[in-house]
């Protein structure tokens, strides 16, 4: 560390770069803060975002960018003001500022989308835009621009589909609507072991005496544990207890995608997988401190969006917090789209292990896929 480096005021440890607080510390307050303030408060803030809404994408201040993530994550305002004004400003960095945006102003950006010549980047900006929105009208346009590919979307890699579950919504083979996220949110919080024992959601716990990987010896883990008769989960629409079974090892360590079949009385089976390791890169060490943790339901709901950032721990429904970005599977039963479950932060139960694991849901198939990704 420089000699001219100050020390954070709060934790004393991280490095102070912005006033007497470093990032994290400076980021918690301020989310504390948002958490706190009443709906004429959250007013001034959104006049105040309005007023400055051509700084949004002004790389040398990001305080509006800064503000604006805080108010969609953490309170989940009405922004169909801000989506006016950032349309009207030709601002389309920010895509989640478009969730509310209003019909008028939908359908002026869907008008830019059908013209031919439009540059390809500005177009990829306009999909993800409009995948916010969603709403009839951008899933008509989505399916008709992925039936009849113009030609700047033939340079894409990603389909309209694929751009649409960054909004958290698809459709299938044939068009058909469907949702892939879940409309609310609940973040899993420390509890003791106790309430753990009570809780509705449980992660990382031992599937069962002598339950071991065919592929690499590891035992198997029951990643998360969810009894969807519990009021607080009545939005998954899970009428039992689902356990999702799976090799974490594999899970991480093996590129093949690994399923698992699931009843509602609480049985599952992992499907198979090809594996790239015969050995498990987890020891018992960390086995045994992972299934001590003490993660619990917390007891009321958060903003859909609340654990789409860095670092803010594992959460049920709502929005992931994507690594490399927003990945659905198509279930392999029935070819519709699949819908994010959770996601597991993995340094919250694992010391200094990167990344998160997502699980996604199929619950017409009772099908579950784990997906990871790390910075
Ligand atoms: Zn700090
Ligand atoms: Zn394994
Ligand atoms: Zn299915």
């Amino acid at each position: 560390m420089c000699k001219e480096e100050k020390l954070c005021k709060q934790c004393g440890s991280r490095v102070a770069y912005y006033g007497d607080f470093c990032a994290d510390c400076r980021e918690e307050n301020d989310r504390q803060e948002i958490l706190q303030m009443s709906e004429q408060e959250l007013a001034v803030k959104i006049d105040y975002v309005c007023a400055n809404i051509q700084q949004l994408e002004n790389q040398d201040n990001e305080e509006i960018e800064y503000l604006c993530k805080m108010l969609i994550n953490y309170r989940n305002i009405n922004t169909s003001r801000l989506a006016e004004l950032a349309w009207e400003h030709n601002l389309l960095y920010h895509n989640t500022i478009y969730k509310d945006a209003p019909p008028h102003v939908v359908e002026a950006m869907l008008n830019r989308l059908r013209q031919e010549d439009l540059h390809p980047w500005d177009a990829s900006k306009l999909l993800l835009c409009l995948a916010e929105a969603g709403g009839s009208a951008v899933h008509q346009a989505f399916w008709e621009l992925q039936q009849h590919p113009r030609s700047w979307s033939k340079q894409f890699s990603s389909t309209p589909a694929v751009y649409a579950t960054e909004g958290g919504w698809s459709f299938d083979s044939q068009g058909r609507w469907a949702p892939t996220n879940f409309a609310e949110c609940y973040p899993l919080v420390k509890g003791t072991a106790a309430e753990k024992a009570e809780s509705p959601v449980k992660i990382a716990l031992l599937a069962g005496e002598g339950e071991i990987c065919e592929h690499c010896g590891a035992p198997l883990m029951n990643l998360i544990e969810i009894d969807g008769r519990d009021s607080r989960l009545a939005f998954l629409g899970l009428e039992g207890v689902v356990r999702a079974k799976c090799c974490l090892n594999c899970v991480i360590y093996t590129l093949d995608d690994n399923f698992c079949r699931y009843q509602l009385d609480g049985s599952s089976q992992p499907l198979p997988f090809k594996a790239y390791n015969d050995e498990s890169n987890i020891s018992a060490k960390e086995f045994a401190a992972m299934v001590a943790n003490t993660y619990i339901l917390g007891p009321g709901p958060v903003a859909p969006r609340y654990a789409a950032d860095y670092y803010r721990g594992s959460s049920i429904g709502g929005v992931a917090f994507w690594w490399q970005g927003c990945e659905i599977r198509t279930c392999p039963d029935c070819g519709k789209p699949m819908m994010y479950l959770a996601q597991i932060q993995l340094d919250t139960i694992w010391d200094s292990m990167d990344g998160n694991v997502y699980i996604e849901i199929c619950r017409d198939c009772q099908l579950l896929v784990f997906l990871y990704q790390q910075d």
